[in-house]
């Protein structure tokens, strides 16, 4: 035998056991975007590197450390996406959708990044993305969290934290900045490896560190909100009135500035501490530079990303996965001769609107029965020689107990079965 290839590490086959969570998330925020009237957006795997080089920025660690980047046959340099927002805003400049006009996206996807993976954090996972453009107002953030307070609220989590902070425009930041790398400075002696890096370049990124010996440096640190300009201070509180009058509660947390350069404005998470050290499910912002960055005309921009993986935990966790879906009716078939009639009529019962397992593959009674029972029908029909002559099924309910069986006519089974898995 030959010596078996692995998965590569940090990627992850989704077996058909876990997709009813996935299934259940995916319906319903399908529903619920479709009723706020997001349209979908799906835009290629790969991407130019120079895309998320300019959009996320440089010095973040995902352009820095976290990129699947290669060089493709003609030399040209490409790049795995790492998160759904630049591409979107290049596919929506390079369609004319982001010109003149207010558009509501979403997006469903895998992203990859070169993470150390563990519990909740993978190579490649999945996100689903809500994206809106055009309207420059607190109205349309405060939107964009209702509708994620609505998505938990339908699919029944509990235990979720909202946290909001403003970190107003690349403008204001540069006086705090500023006080940051100052404050920083006096504390270098404390700050781990990376947080020094970050600190020559990205100082922001800083209190984004998640390092356990970090945490109190963080919380000492100058507060962003000390350094707002007017527009970001009133953008902060009408977001903050939306969510009063929608009674979603939040707290505010001054740190939270988010792993990407492109926020202006508002950025919010929610998290949860019932996933571990993986607490943050959901996280977005505000971007109104972003679009012009990438070659359109100026645009103001605001969205989220949820993390599937993470959701889909919490849904298992909070036992709110119902079993995997099954047919209603397993059609056994006994005997060569009655092969071809057992398939037309599993079609048949399926233009009757049930949902039918055909038997395929042959096999003997006793086979065919464990199969019924393994698929999770309710009942299984036996079709073989004496059923066709006699133009009949013989039924048997998988649920009850004991080995009785009914015969039914066979012009009236599917009317029998319909009455009878009610
Ligand atoms: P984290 O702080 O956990 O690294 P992030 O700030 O990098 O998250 P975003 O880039 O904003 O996350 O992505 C949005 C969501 O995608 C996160 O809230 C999280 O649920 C999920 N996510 C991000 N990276 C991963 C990963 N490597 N594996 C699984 N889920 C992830
Ligand atoms: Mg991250």
């Amino acid at each position: 035998m030959s010596r078996r290839i692995q998965v590569i590490r940090g990627m992850n086959d989704l077996l058909p056991e876990a997709m009813a969570g996935w299934q259940r998330l995916e319906a319903t925020v399908q529903t619920i975007l479709n009723a706020y009237g997001y349209r979908e957006i799906r835009t290629p795997l790969l991407e130019k590197t120079e895309l998320f080089a300019r959009s996320i920025g440089r010095a973040t660690d995902i352009v820095g450390k976290e990129m699947y980047t290669f060089d493709d046959r003609s030399g040209d340099s490409i790049t795995l996406r790492p998160e759904a927002t630049a591409g979107i805003v290049r596919a929506g400049i390079e369609h004319g959708l982001l010109h003149n006009q207010v558009q509501r996206l979403w997006h469903r996807g895998p992203m990859f990044r070169y993470e150390r993976p563990q519990k909740g954090r993978y190579r490649q996972f999945h996100q689903i993305d809500v994206e809106a453009f055009g309207m420059p107002g607190p109205d349309i953030d405060a939107e964009l969290v209702l509708l994620t307070a609505r998505l938990w609220r339908a699919l029944g989590i509990g235990g979720l934290t909202l946290e909001i902070n403003a970190i107003g425009t690349p403008d204001t930041r540069v006086t705090y900045r500023k006080e940051l790398v100052r404050y920083l400075e006096s504390h270098r002696g404390q700050l781990d490896e990376d947080s020094i890096q970050r600190l020559s370049k990205n100082p922001l990124r800083v209190l984004d560190s998640k390092v356990a010996e970090m945490q109190p440096i963080i919380a000492a640190a100058p507060s962003i909100l000390d350094y707002l300009d007017d527009a970001s201070r009133t953008h902060f509180e009408g977001l903050q009135a939306y969510l009063a009058d929608a009674e979603i509660a939040y707290v505010i947390n001054d740190k939270l500035v988010r792993g990407l350069d492109y926020y202006t404005h508002i950025v919010f998470e929610w998290t949860t501490d019932q996933l571990g050290a993986q607490g943050s499910v959901c996280g977005g912002g505000r971007y109104d530079g972003l679009v012009e960055e990438l070659g359109g005309k100026p645009m103001p921009g605001t969205g989220f990303a949820i993390g599937m993986e993470r959701l889909v935990d919490l849904l298992n966790q909070q036992d709110l996965v119902g079993p995997e879906p099954s047919p209603e009716v397993y059609v056994a078939i006994l005997g060569a001769a009655a092969e071809r009639q057992g398939m037309k009529l599993s079609e048949r019962l399926r233009n009757q609107g049930l949902s039918v397992q055909c038997n395929c593959g042959g096999g003997n009674l006793k086979s065919q029965l464990r199969r019924a029972d393994k698929s999770g029908a309710r009942f299984a029909l036996l079709f073989g020689e004496q059923e066709r002559e006699d133009r009949v099924v013989s039924v048997k309910n998988l649920r009850t107990q004991g080995t009785e069986q009914q015969r039914i006519a066979y012009d009236e089974i599917g009317d029998y079965l319909k009455r009878n898995l009610l």
